[in-house]
């Protein structure tokens, strides 16, 4: 069996031992370590650790203080965590389609869905290629809203030179399957020196010194045990991240002649970090997205469905006045076709060419 993704933390070892010997395993020394770290990564002067990326996400528009019914425009094709979030804070939720080459939110199809009660546009860099923030950007600033960066499956990734998460408020996941894990872990980095310091305080109980409450907080925060294991990967991010671009070169070397297939893409400017190499199985092709999936699982190749339905799509979102649904007919047609196949850095030579070899066979190719 070739998994869809490894967990490996091994290197971890003695910092993990280190916080174990010095009896500080909830927030220290090693969240601060791991923060100033994950900072540089991100290229802004302050990352704020959090328990995951859901909280990232509920924390950065909770610090905006927005008032009921304000609405945050984000993708429809996306982890559901993300619609989770905007609920959670409190906010209303609308969605612009989505594009082909990047699968990330249409900066034309945004204008569409603005109203006088939007206030956050949320790309999300997903599959580890941001959205094209060339347009967004300016668009945010035409409309006034604060953008907050689902760059949960981008750490690392950089548009023109910028990394994901230095855009607006960057909100990061460091689960177990993510390029960088910490198990659960969150991250939200920023270059806004009040909003780091609101972010801290609520994190810790809306508490500034000992028993000084500033405002009703939470409990956000991270342990040491968990910076631990995420502080050497930071420092092997850029041979992880090279290991990935490597295997996503061979797989689309293999794959790009395939009649019905397209193997994903590479925009200019950007820099793509392979969180999911993810093709496209279209009408044309000899088999369906589902049957290349059932096949290869039986040839014992790992593959992904991400993300099998849009994110509004279920009965649990149907009814609900916060969730404003749309007509997203490329998020649509992609959730159909989608399919991940294995690009993580532990693929061996053989492994590559055995996913190649297989794909190719069940297209008869
Ligand atoms: C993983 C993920 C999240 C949520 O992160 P958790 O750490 O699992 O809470 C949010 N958005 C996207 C796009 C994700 O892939």
């Amino acid at each position: 069996m070739i998994p869809i993704t490894v967990v490996d933390v091994q290197d971890a070892e003695p910092l993990v031992l280190e916080v174990l010997r010095s009896g500080v395993i909830a927030q220290g020394p090693m969240v601060k370590r791991f923060e100033e770290a994950f900072a540089k990564v991100a290229g802004v002067p302050h990352a704020i650790a959090v328990n995951n990326g859901t909280t990232a996400l509920v924390a950065s528009i909770q610090a905006l203080d927005l008032k009921p019914g304000d609405e945050v425009i984000t993708s429809p094709f996306t982890f559901v965590a993300t619609l989770n979030a905007i609920l959670e804070a409190g906010a209303t939720a609308r969605f612009a389609d989505i594009r082909t080459d990047d699968f990330c939110i249409d900066a034309d199809a945004v204008s569409a869905q603005v109203t006088d009660r939007t206030k956050v546009l949320m790309p999300v860099h997903l599959y580890g290629q941001t959205a094209d923030m060339g347009k967004l950007v300016p668009l945010a600033e035409q409309h006034g809203l604060t953008i907050v960066e689902d760059s949960a499956q981008a750490v690392g990734a950089t548009f023109e030179g910028k990394a994901a998460g230095s855009f607006g408020i960057g909100c990061f996941s460091l689960y177990a399957t993510k390029n960088i894990t910490t198990a659960e872990g969150g991250m939200i980095t920023t270059s806004d020196d009040a909003l780091a310091d609101k972010l801290r305080v609520m994190r810790n109980q809306g508490m500034r010194a000992r028993y000084q409450y500033e405002m009703a907080g939470h409990n956000y925060r991270l342990t040491d045990l968990h910076a631990a294991l995420g502080i050497p990967q930071l420092e092997n991010l850029p041979t992880l991240t090279a290991a990935r671009q490597r295997n996503a070169d061979v797989l689309s070397k293999g794959l790009a002649d395939i009649t019905g297939l397209t193997v994903p893409g590479v925009l200019p400017g950007r820099e793509h970090v392979w969180h999911q190499y993810t093709v496209l199985v279209g009408e044309d092709a000899a088999v369906t997205r589902d049957e290349l999936s059932a096949k290869l699982n039986e040839k014992g190749i790992g593959n992904g469905i991400y993300y099998p339905k849009l994110v509004f799509d279920y009965d649990c979102y149907r009814d609900r006045a916060d969730v404003i649904a749309s007509d997203v007919p490329v998020a649509k047609k992609v959730a159909e076709q989608a399919l991940s196949l294995p690009v993580h850095p532990k693929l061996t030579d053989a492994e590559l060419e055995t996913i190649v070899a297989s794909v190719r066979e069940v297209f008869g190719a």
